[in-house]
């Protein structure tokens, strides 16, 4: 051991959890270290550079107007978002059809004569009369229409936002988020890549008087009396001793109760991880072009495909993400099954066939830069939506923040930084008034 320090507040993992409940805590005058095992912040809504194109780890799309914006301008964070005009088309019968206006009514009208009953049952939804908690998505919709491409666009919402098949999410959830919350309408792309957008957090971090370790890892959690006392950090090589008030964690719940010990936690929250935390997987191909390969300036989500859910063109809004001359899009596949074991090689030549089908000439216009499966600890989602663990643990100043803790039915990047405003209005109420302001 090398050497020993004391913080108000420890967070392990720089996602956009852990970067939400760090600057949360700063800004409230917590003195807050965040450790980040790899070279930069933001997991999966990073960026890293291939053959000069900004990619993104994972999330594109960033919601405003919502708890995530709402951190940015509380800790002073720059929220340099470009909004495409409109965000959200639907490729339907070989058309882009943009629904900002007319909603799920136009949807589903322009697909099908015989929408009436979706729509009825959308409608009661609205009004709060949900399905069983245990119905999925595809049984629900089978209740009102066999119609082909509502199923595939149903299959390919769920795929586009919760990297899920629409069998394997229950169907009150994608209600509760679509129709009751009205959520994922309103969203732009960074012109800095999502890294850029995730700095100005860390950044904040820093300028509140905490500290961001890169390239460092919290080894071990130790707990004392139903408490974490402190942590084990590896930094350049050395071992440093972490005592802390509270600890937050973004490594997500399996990972936070390996990091204790599975003997510090209640049985039933065991039980409850055992069974309902599954990670879900999907496929990312970055597509770079000399011409636009999506004449859409935001989200195209497919109608008929086979795993190919939606695309971007980034550049469209964002021209900063690709050498002078180049387009830069991605593209996502779910596979099936999205939660569980496949066959990865197959699932992503499905994908690519779609692209294929999807994308006039994409072999002779489009140049691969790569492809990504998102599966295991690296996960699409850390779980599937509405069967998400508690933030809170059996310790009591432990929290979980991120994709494995969301609030019912709540999705992305948004719904990483309610679970980080949740856990840092929780850990402020039992840590109680800062030293400082007691003294003042
Ligand atoms: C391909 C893809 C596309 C997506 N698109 C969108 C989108 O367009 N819009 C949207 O809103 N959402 C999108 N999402 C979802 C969103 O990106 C994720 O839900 C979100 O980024 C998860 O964040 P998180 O807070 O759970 O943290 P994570 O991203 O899981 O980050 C956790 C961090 O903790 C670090 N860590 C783990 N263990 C330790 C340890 N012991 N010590 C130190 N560090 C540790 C990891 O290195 C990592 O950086 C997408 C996801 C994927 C995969």
């Amino acid at each position: 051991m090398s050497g020993r320090m004391r913080v108000d507040a420890l967070v392990i993992g720089a996602g956009a959890g852990g970067l939400c409940a760090a600057a949360r805590l700063a800004h409230h005058g917590r003195r807050t270290l965040l450790v980040e095992s790899r070279d930069r912040v933001g997991g999966r809504a990073s960026t890293v550079e291939e053959e000069g194109f900004l990619v993104n780890t994972g999330a594109i799309a960033i919601e405003h107007g919502g708890v995530l914006e709402d951190t940015f301008r509380l800790v002073g964070a720059p929220f340099d978002i470009r909004v495409p005009t409109p965000a959200t088309m639907f490729r339907l019968k070989g058309r882009d059809v943009d629904i900002s206006r007319g909603g799920w009514g136009v949807l589903v009208n322009g697909i099908t004569r015989k929408g009436a009953s979706l729509l009825g049952g959308m409608g009661r939804a609205r009004g709060g009369e949900m399905p069983d908690s245990e119905l999925s998505v595809k049984a629900w919709l089978d209740g009102h229409t066999r119609n082909r491409t509502l199923h595939a666009i149903f299959r390919n919402l769920c795929a586009a936002i919760f990297a899920v098949n629409s069998d394997e999410m229950p169907a009150r959830a994608f209600l509760t988020y679509f129709i009751q919350k009205g959520a994922f309408r309103n969203f732009g792309f960074s012109p800095s890549g999502t890294l850029g957008l995730m700095r100005g957090l860390s950044d904040a971090v820093v300028g509140d008087g905490g500290e961001v370790w890169l390239e460092s890892r919290v080894r071990a959690l130790h707990v004392e009396g139903a408490r974490v006392r402190s942590a084990t950090v590896t930094r350049g090589g050395e071992d440093v001793e972490v005592d802390a008030d509270v600890v937050i964690s973004n490594a997500g719940p399996a990972a936070t109760v390996a990091l204790c010990g599975r003997d510090h936690f209640d049985a039933a929250y065991l039980a409850r991880m055992d069974r309902d935390l599954r990670a879900s997987a999907n496929i990312v191909v970055n597509v770079a072009s000399r011409e636009p390969l999506l004449r859409a300036p935001g989200i195209v989500t497919f109608g008929i495909t086979r795993r190919l859910c939606n695309m971007a063109n980034l550049t469209a809004t964002c021209p900063e993400l690709a050498p002078p001359g180049w387009n830069l899009h991605v593209a996502y596949g779910v596979p099936v099954p999205a939660v569980g074991d496949f066959d990865e090689e197959a699932e992503v030549a499905l994908t690519l066939e779609d692209l294929r089908d999807q994308i006039t000439d994409f072999d002779a216009r489009a140049r691969i830069l790569s492809v990504r499966v998102m599966r295991g600890d690296w996960p699409a989602q850390r779980s599937v939506a509405g069967l998400d663990l508690p933030r809170e643990t059996t310790l009591a100043n432990l929290w979980n923040v991120g994709d494995g803790v969301r609030e019912y039915a709540d999705g992305g990047v948004q719904a990483c930084a309610e679970s980080a405003r949740l856990a840092v209005e929780e850990a402020l109420a039992l840590a109680g008034p800062r030293p400082s302001a007691v003294l003042t």
